[in-house]
């Protein structure tokens, strides 16, 4: 086998043990990213409740301020009412003494609003903290789940990707790049060995022998032309599936598969 053949098999192998590692994980690690993301969401939604609750209080009191200010004033007003000369100067009097009244009903038309408002901004801070509060406590299930994971995997998977770059050094890049692009593009495999069936044929004698018939590959299980398994077999250049796009090759130890007479053709 050609030396880069043989480095783009041990590089798919060590990506299948990639693979298998990313499987063990399963979704654990996006779980964990979604449930940090919600996390933060809501603890930024809590802050915003609890400013708004800050400047609830601080309007509450100016306008309690107001009111006093504006009963003060209307008390002035009034103890003056008794003291007026004219009917002109008794006019300009009452419609000051209305236009307070108006200001001390608009006050406390505000404050009932803005007590309701802090009466639902209450609520919803105490929702938004339980809900915080149960997501908190899945994040750190499956956040030891992950650690638990992560602790039995890593080194395996420092080793394997340290393997990875010393393999990937010894391959060409434009191998490297096919190699990539069709991994990407097949779940992570992109190159397999061929599959021929090799069938049991009894002669007269009784001597059994194996006849080589078709050949597929070992990826998409399509037919491989005829003509391409003695290339393959000799490994002597790159030879791809034409269905699938995969690599393809010839392994000693699963390529060849006998079928006896009893066994069903795959
Ligand atoms: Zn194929």
């Amino acid at each position: 086998m050609f030396k880069e053949l043989k480095y783009l098999v041990k590089l798919q192998n060590i990506d299948k043990e990639l693979l298998q590692i990313n499987e063990i994980r399963g979704d654990l690690p996006k779980i964990v990213e979604n449930l940090n993301n919600d996390i933060n969401n809501l603890k930024n939604e809590l802050d915003n409740y609890h400013n708004r609750e800050k400047e609830i209080i601080l309007e509450l009191k100016n306008l309690e301020g107001q009111i006093i200010d504006n009963k003060e004033r209307l008390k002035r007003y009034q103890d003056q009412l008794y003291l007026v000369t004219s009917n002109k100067e008794y006019d300009s009097l009452t419609s000051e003494i209305d236009a307070v009244r108006q200001e001390i009903d608009n006050a406390e038309y505000k404050i009932i609003e803005v007590n309701e408002e802090m009466e639902n901004l209450v609520e919803a801070i105490k929702s938004k903290n339980l809900t915080l509060q149960e997501k908190l406590g899945e994040l750190k299930v499956h956040k030891e789940q992950l650690d638990n994971t992560n602790q039995k995997t890593n080194e395996v998977q420092t080793k394997l990707l340290k393997n990875r770059e010393e393999v990937v050094k010894l391959i060409p890049l434009r191998y490297i790049r096919e190699y990539e692009r069709v991994a990407k593009a097949k779940n992570g495999i992109a190159i397999v060995p061929i599959r021929q069936i090799f069938e049991e044929k009894v002669d007269k004698k009784g001597n059994i022998e194996y006849i080589p018939t078709k050949v597929s590959c070992g990826g998409c299980s399509k037919i491989v032309p005829p003509q391409k398994i003695f290339e393959i077999r000799s490994a002597k250049t790159l030879i791809r599936c034409e269905f699938c796009g995969r690599m393809l090759y010839w392994d000693n130890e699963t390529s060849e598969v006998r079928l006896n007479n009893e066994e069903e053709i795959f």
